[in-house]
């Protein structure tokens, strides 16, 4: 069996929001501070959504992989801002992976370490730049439960596209897992792919709470969750092939912990 993990929203909590953008946007903003007189926090809003929009821009013109490149959409924004401030961003990153700014979900460490032991393949599919992504998962501890690390500048292509998805399958298995939060990329795309999609949804209705993840998917509070997720989306335009009716997860699961049944559950289901 192969399991392939989504990791913002999935494994960890990346530092992009909280140390990243705030000190980014800050100092880009203060470019509109000087020539515009805006207040800090505005111009710091500001220069948050010039560049939700470039990386929205990049999806809609099909440049999948330059919408992740962030060290280039926020060059980008501080030219078209008129600001001198230039960033390393992996070195951000870096400087942010401190307790105060990432941390990995529950039952993270436990549910790999398990996995792991039962002889299964993990495999990471992510969006995120490797040079984002790889600095979080080692402060985090998580960096060695996977050999295989695929992301989008490394393959070319992003979620939810299948290609993506392929390039983690080296070898044959029998079973294709995939674990994600995001509907069009990690439950439309790796249903496209041949992967059971397994749905993370933390906030489950109460209804759902006590179903097994295999009994989810089919009731009726599940469809507008999935119409809601799909809403949701910074640009699912990008992707006019995914429709909210074909986003179907196999599981959903509200913590990493019922994983674990869930492989078992697709075990018994294949034999
Ligand atoms: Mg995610």
């Amino acid at each position: 069996m192969l399991i392939t993990f989504d990791l913002d929203g999935v494994l960890q909590s990346n530092p992009f929001g909280r140390g990243v953008f705030p000190e980014v946007c800050g100092k880009i903003g203060a470019k509109l501070v000087e020539t515009e007189g805006q207040e800090p926090k505005t111009a710091s809003q500001l220069v948050m959504q010039m560049i939700r929009d470039e990386a929205k821009r990049r999806l809609l013109a099909g440049d999948y992989v330059g919408a992740y490149d962030w060290d280039d959409i926020i060059c980008t924004v501080a030219e078209a801002v008129g600001s001198p401030a230039r960033f390393d961003i992996e070195q951000l990153v870096i400087k942010y992976c401190t307790s105060e700014y990432i941390s990995s979900y529950p039952y993270a460490a436990s549910t790999l370490t398990e996995l792991s032991a039962r002889g299964i393949k993990l495999a990471v599919v992510t969006n995120g730049f490797y040079k984002y992504q790889n600095p979080v998962m080692t402060s985090l501890g998580l960096r060695h439960f996977f050999d295989e690390f695929i992301t989008p500048e490394m393959v070319g292509t992003v979620k939810p596209y299948a290609a993506i998805y392929k390039a983690a399958v080296k070898g044959e298995y029998a079973l294709h897992l995939h674990v994600g939060d995001t509907i069009i990329h990690d439950v439309w795309g790796a249903h496209q792919a041949g992967f059971e999609p397994v749905w993370v949804l933390r906030k489950l209705p109460k209804a759902l709470d006590a179903l097994q993840p295999w009994e989810r998917p089919t009731r009726p509070e599940v469809e507008s969750l999935i119409q809601k997720s799909f809403a949701s989306d910074l640009c699912s335009e990008a992707y006019p092939e995914a429709k909210p009716e074909e986003c179907r997860p196999e599981y959903v699961i509200k913590d990493l912990s019922e994983l674990l049944a869930v492989v078992e559950y697709a075990k018994r289901k294949a034999a």
